[in-house]
C-alpha cells in the first residue's frame, strides 16, 4: 500500500472520481513540477486542489507563501495534519471557480499557480485564471496530455482554449507523467504544461470582449467554414460577415482552426472600428 492509500485509510476516506482525485505519489514527478515553476523564496503560490498535500509540501519547502484551495471538505483535516509544520501554508476550503484569486492574495500583487488539476474542469480553471482581475505571472499545470497538446497547437489545429491561452501567454509542455505516478492511476497519461503570462495580450486588440465574442462565434460550429460559423455565432446577415472577412483578408471558406491570433485580432478590430461591419 502506498503512503496516499494509507493516509486515506487512516482518515476513513476513498479517492473521489467525481472530483478528479488522482493523487501524485511519485517524488520525482513532484520535483519536476516544482522545478518547472522556478519557485523561489520570494514566491506566493496558489495551489488548486492540494488533495493530500504532497505537492503542497514540496512547494512549501521553497515558496514564501502557499495558498491551497481544496473543494473537498473531507480532505481539510488530512491537509491540516499533513501540513501542520508548515507555517507558510494557508488551507482554504472552496471551489476555485467561485473564488476570485485577488481575494486570497492580501498584500501580494503577483503569484504563480502550480496545480495538478482535475481533468473534468481543466478548461474552466484555465479560463477562470486567465480572466481573473489579477492574473498569475505563470501557471504550471498537470493536465491530460491530450489537452496539453491542444493548448500548444498552432494554426490549422487551433481550438478556443488554444486561442485563449495563446492570447494571454506562451504555453509549452515541460514533461510527460505516466499514469503510474498517480494513485489511483488515471486512464490517460498526463503532461505538465507551463504557461508564462504576458503583462499585455500577445496581439493588439481594441477590446478583449470583442476579440473573444468573435473567436467564440468562429468556433461555435465545429469544422464549419468561417463565414457560416460567424453568421450563426454573431447573429449577423451573411452579406455583413462576407464584408468583414473580405476586409480582414480571410477566405470565407477557411475553418476557425486555421486562423492565426493576428487574423482573429484583425477581425475583432474591424468589428470595433465602428465601420458597421459585424456590430
Ligand atoms: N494536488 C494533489 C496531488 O497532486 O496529489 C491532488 C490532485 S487531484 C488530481 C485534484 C484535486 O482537486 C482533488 O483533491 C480534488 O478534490 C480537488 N478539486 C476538484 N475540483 C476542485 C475545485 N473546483 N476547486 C478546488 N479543488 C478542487
Amino acid at each position: 500500500m502506498n503512503d496516499s492509500a494509507r493516509l486515506l485509510k487512516q482518515f476513513g476516506l476513498r479517492p473521489k472520481k467525481s472530483l478528479g482525485q488522482n493523487f501524485l505519489i511519485d517524488n520525482r514527478a513532484l520535483d519536476k513540477i516544482v522545478r518547472a515553476a522556478d519557485v523561489t523564496t520570494d514566491d506566493v503560490v496558489l495551489e488548486i486542489g492540494p488533495g493530500l498535500g504532497s505537492l503542497t509540501q514540496h512547494l512549501a519547502a521553497i515558496a514564501r507563501r502557499v495558498i491551497a484551495v481544496e473543494i473537498d471538505s473531507h480532505l481539510i483535516p488530512v491537509l491540516h495534519s499533513q501540513l501542520a509544520d508548515w507555517t507558510n501554508v494557508e488551507i482554504v476550503q472552496g471551489d476555485i471557480l467561485k473564488i476570485d484569486p485577488a481575494t486570497l492574495l492580501r498584500e501580494a500583487t503577483t503569484y504563480k499557480v502550480v496545480a495538478n488539476i482535475p481533468y473534468y474542469i481543466t478548461s474552466g480553471i484555465i479560463r477562470h485564471l486567465l480572466e481573473a482581475a489579477i492574473k498569475p505571472s505563470l501557471m504550471v499545470l498537470t493536465i491530460q496530455q491530450e489537452v496539453a497538446e491542444r493548448i500548444i497547437a498552432q494554426p490549422d489545429d487551433m481550438n478556443l482554449l488554444a486561442v485563449s491561452v495563446q492570447f494571454y501567454g506562451s504555453p509549452r509542455i515541460v514533461t510527460n507523467i505516466q499514469a503510474g505516478a498517480f494513485y489511483p492511476a488515471p486512464e490517460v497519461d498526463s503532461a505538465v504544461v507551463r504557461i508564462d503570462l504576458d503583462a499585455k495580450p500577445r496581439v493588439a486588440v481594441k477590446s478583449v470582449d470583442t476579440f473573444f465574442s468573435v473567436v467564440k462565434a468562429g468556433f461555435s460550429q465545429k469544422r464549419k467554414q468561417i463565414h457560416n460559423s460567424l453568421v450563426g455565432g454573431l447573429g449577423k446577415p451573411r452579406e455583413e460577415i462576407d464584408r468583414l472577412l473580405q476586409a480582414g483578408n480571410i477566405d470565407p471558406k477557411r475553418r476557425a482552426e486555421t486562423l492565426t491570433l493576428e487574423e482573429w485580432a484583425g477581425l475583432a478590430n474591424l468589428v470595433d472600428q465602428g465601420s458597421g461591419i459585424g456590430k
